[in-house]
């Protein structure tokens, strides 16, 4: 499973992150004990002042769980200041956009969920609605009274 660890060294304060692929990882705990393992084994060989910490891991999709983006726009459209065009994930059918030579970036309704694994955006998406029916729910009760 690919994982990014981000790792501080303590007497500067600095940090920086290393992406790591490994078979014997399969989830976010085991990503964790990996990374701290990994700086323990590194600070027992450092002087003090280049001793590191692990501030935190997070998982990473592989090959198979990213989005499969398919251009939704006919041409490359204008804000009048930079050039963007559209996109549809082919698996999940979440939507982004891409300004001009930036990465592909989700539309606004998706901020609220992590989109990275393009096999969990169907249920993370329901979740969002339920969320914001409740919500929704919530304020007309308010006005009710
Ligand atoms: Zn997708």
């Amino acid at each position: 499973m690919k994982f990014r660890a981000v790792y501080l060294t303590i007497a500067t304060g600095s940090s920086y992150s290393e992406d790591e692929d490994r078979s014997e990882v399969t989830d976010l705990n085991q990503a964790r004990d990996w990374a701290e393992r990994a700086i323990k084994d590194f600070n027992a060989v450092v002087l003090p002042h280049e001793r590191q910490g692990v501030v935190r891991v997070e998982l990473l999709p592989d090959a198979s769980d990213t989005h499969d983006w398919v251009k939704t726009s006919l041409e490359t459209r204008s804000t009048g200041i930079v050039t963007y065009d559209t996109f549809k994930c082919n698996k999940c059918g979440i939507t982004g956009t891409k300004y001009g030579s930036a990465p592909i970036g989700v539309d606004e309704e998706y901020k609220g969920i992590d989109w990275s694994f393009c096999s969990r955006v169907p249920q993370l998406l329901k979740d969002l609605e339920k969320r914001q029916k409740k919500r929704e729910r919530r304020k007309n009760r308010v006005r009710m009274r």
